[in-house]
């Protein structure tokens, strides 16, 4: 048994390395129809096993000619989803003892937090070996990360309540009343938490900045309070989806602590970048937060499901969570490094995802992360530079990390038709469209307060200046294209 896993094992690192080796060459995104993987395997479980060569020809055969190739050096779409040789060494270590973690995640998220410039108060062990409250958690994702936070908020109001002499009965009535805040620029996940848990969402218009600012939230929380609505939790983004918008981080724990609001900052993709001490000062005011969230397996090199999420007073969350049974032992503090991680996400078990981190912050260490970041923030710079000096295209926003958003100035447009919204919108839309039907690279068009926009998203681990300067060109011919149709 041993000795056939050696050599599989072998094969399928061949397979691994060789798929990197070609993965340039590979078109992004695939052409085909949903559902066409059904008609090619067998909806059956076989009797008997079969080979390992047998699965692996229809991977190759089958399944990868209809994949989006998400680590292509050529994938501009949604964010990076980044995995590397370390994480994937580390992915077999943790399928080989396949535990559920207690002691690790103490260690390496103390590490990855002091390595993003969190403060002492979201450690578990604290400089002078103090065990605090707080300490860190890897969730499955962003989405889990902000419900968690929300059903953590929802313990604190409801304990605020219980302290002001309100009884059982009317809280559970007044829990009805809950209101928590985000932007139209949040992500979904903030709306999904709230369906979820069952309570009312404001979700707060910005302004053409995309930013949700100090003002913009404390207006919707007085105009709710005035309608009998209980505000209870509050969620900042630190780089949104669509634009990487910094929400005004202090003015928010402003009102936050004014209100009594629990006040989780979303910092799924851009969290990365604090990793590198220049994009600290953008993130001033996280330090004042109660919660806060980045995957490593967007923009770190980590490969997915690894979300890293830090509290800096977990009683809440425990609170939330916390259920006994017999056969659940009970862990007699819930500081420092001995914590039941159980009341701190919905699943019982976990895998053990510390240690594929653990190989990502070791075997990169800051130097090499900081390198990758600081690779793709400059390219991104560097194309929306370009974009802008070839005179055809504005930027929406300026570039702050990997992610470049821009559309047709009007004024490129024919003449005869500049003037109409409707016609930009088409334009810039077409022009997304024709660059993924081309296939040699794969982006995405957004909409942002109804405006078309394109989306450049730089950030594949394999991505170079090269790859970037090809999509510049592929964008200017595709653009030529565009106008000359509409002129014609
Ligand atoms: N927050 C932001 C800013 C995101 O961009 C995303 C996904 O792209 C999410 C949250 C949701 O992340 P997850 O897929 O880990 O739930």
């Amino acid at each position: 048994m041993s000795s056939e896993f050696r050599i599989r094992g072998k094969q399928v690192i061949d397979e691994i390395a060789d798929y990197y080796e070609n993965l340039a060459s590979i078109k992004p995104m695939a052409t085909v129809e949903p559902g066409y993987l059904y008609k090619l395997l067998s909806h059956e479980v076989p009797e008997t096993g079969e080979s390992l060569n047998a699965i692996q020809k229809d991977i190759k055969e089958k399944i990868m000619p209809g994949m989006t190739h998400w680590q292509s050096p050529n994938f501009y779409a949604w964010f990076p989803s980044n995995t590397s040789f370390p994480a994937m060494l580390g992915d077999m270590y943790c399928g080989m003892f396949s535990i559920v973690e207690f002691n690790w995640l103490p260690v390496v998220m103390d590490a990855l937090g002091k390595l993003i410039g969190l403060p002492e108060r979201f450690m578990a062990i604290q400089e002078d070996g103090f065990e605090g409250d707080g300490g860190g958690v890897i969730q499955g994702g962003a989405s889990e990360a902000m419900m968690v936070a929300m059903i953590a908020a929802r313990e604190m109001a409801t304990e605020k309540l219980k302290a002001q002499g309100v009884v059982e009965d009317e809280i559970v009535a007044l829990r009805n009343s809950l209101i928590a805040y985000c932007s139209d620029q949040t992500h979904s996940a903030a709306q999904k938490a709230a369906n979820l848990i069952g309570c009312q969402i404001n979700v707060i218009q910005t302004a053409s900045d995309f930013r949700l600012t100090k003002e913009l939230l404390a207006d919707a929380i007085a105009k709710d309070k005035q309608k009998g609505l209980i505000p209870f939790y509050v969620c900042a983004t630190f780089g949104t989806t669509n634009t990487t918008a910094i929400d005004d981080l202090p003015g928010i724990a402003d009102v936050a602590e004014a209100e009594g609001l629990w006040n989780h900052i979303d910092g799924a993709y851009a969290g990365a970048a604090l990793a590198c001490p220049e994009f600290q000062p953008l993130a001033k005011g996280i330090e004042r937060c109660d919660s806060f969230n980045f995957n490593p397996h967007k923009w770190m090199l980590c490969n997915h499901s690894c979300c890293a999420m830090w509290v800096a007073d977990s009683t809440h969350l425990v609170n939330a969570m916390a259920i006994q049974r017999e056969y659940l032992p009970k862990v007699k503090k819930d500081k420092g490094f001995v914590k039941d991680y159980r009341d701190w996400q919905l699943p019982l078990g976990r895998p053990f995802r510390a240690m594929k981190l653990w190989f990502v912050l070791r075997m990169f260490g800051a130097e090499g992360i900081r390198k990758h970041i600081r690779k793709d923030v400059d390219n991104a710079k560097w194309l929306s530079e370009e974009l802008v000096s070839d005179g055809r295209f504005e930027l929406v926003v300026p570039v702050v990390f990997g992610l470049v958003v821009f559309r047709l100035k009007p004024s490129a447009l024919p003449t005869h038709l500049q003037g109409s919204a409707e016609v930009e919108n088409a334009a810039n839309a077409a022009i997304a469209n024709e660059i993924n039907t081309d296939g040699r690279a794969f982006l995405l068009g957004t909409k942002l307060h109804g405006r078309d926009a394109i989306r450049v998203a730089v950030g594949s681990a394999a991505s170079t200046r090269e790859n970037v300067s090809e999509l510049l060109g592929i964008i200017k011919d595709k653009t030529s294209v565009v106008l000359a149709n509409l002129e014609s």
